[in-house]
């Protein structure tokens, strides 16, 4: 099927995009690591060593798109006894997954359904803030970012980890030729649902370049943004901090 991306509205983009993960949640984690040939553990570790929770005083930290846990469980680990995180997703099936695996962190790990766009949290009530592979995936991209500045204290810092722009120019042509041909192939083997990963391909080609993203999240009054490709630009983390 062609999911017409171009031509959905945004109303009508998170139905879509909430029926995809709906429909790989059980399978989720595993097709991860098939597709990203367990690069997207890498990356998780990146992020959370960009993050460096401490290890001797409370911190709570919310993990936006936070789906079965991985980033999450992440930073439970890095932390200290008093870390503490949301784990804030739209999708109910993603965040039953994530409860089962992160059943023994007990309290430490909240699990929350919710809208990055309007964040059931009050201002200024969070440490730190991440999104992994999520706000490619939420139709108001301007509005999750506003919300993230709202929700962090003054001082907080903000992450965004998501696939980018691959810049060097042998890997371009091998990652369009897996993403738009291997990609939908495994998507339909593994998971039975090759329309999902073709959305997933397309969702990437989409979104804004990191340049572009920077300005959002500085046109969001979130400070100090820099961005950093991973794996050649398969990936980047954005950074920034409110002031
Ligand atoms: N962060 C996890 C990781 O890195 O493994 C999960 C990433 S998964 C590719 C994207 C997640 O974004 C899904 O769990 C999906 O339900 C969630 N999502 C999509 N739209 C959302 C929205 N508007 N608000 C919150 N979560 C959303």
């Amino acid at each position: 099927a062609d999911f017409g991306f171009e031509r959905v509205a945004l109303g009508e983009k998170q139905g879509r995009v909430d029926a995809v993960f709906r429909s790989v949640a059980r399978r989720y984690d595993v097709m991860n690591d098939l597709m990203s040939a367990g690069l997207h553990r890498l990356w998780k570790d990146r992020l959370v060593s960009m993050l460096r929770p401490p290890g001797n005083r409370p911190f709570h930290h919310l993990d936006v798109a936070g789906g079965t846990g991985d980033v999450a469980f992440r930073i439970l680990d890095a932390g200290g006894p008093q870390t503490r995180v949301t784990v804030l997703d739209i999708n109910e099936d993603m965040l039953r997954v994530g409860a089962e695996r992160g059943a023994s962190y007990g309290a430490r790990a909240e699990f929350v359904t919710g809208n990055a766009e309007t964040l059931p949290l009050p201002d200024s009530s969070v440490d730190a803030y991440t999104i992994a592979f999520g706000i490619r995936n939420v139709p108001r991209i301007d509005a999750a970012l506003a919300e993230a500045r709202r929700v962090l204290r003054p001082g907080g810092r903000f992450l965004c980890l998501e696939f980018s722009k691959v810049d060097l120019p042998v890997l371009d042509r091998i990652y369009d030729a897996y993403s738009f041909h291997v990609i939908p192939r495994i998507g339909a083997r593994v998971a039975g649902d090759a329309d999902s990963y073709r959305y997933l391909v397309e969702s990437i080609r989409q979104f804004p370049t990191p340049g572009v993203f920077a300005g959002m999240i500085e046109a969001a009054g979130l400070r100090h943004v820099t961005h950093r490709p991973l794996s050649g630009g398969i990936v980047a983390i954005h950074s920034g901090w409110k002031v």
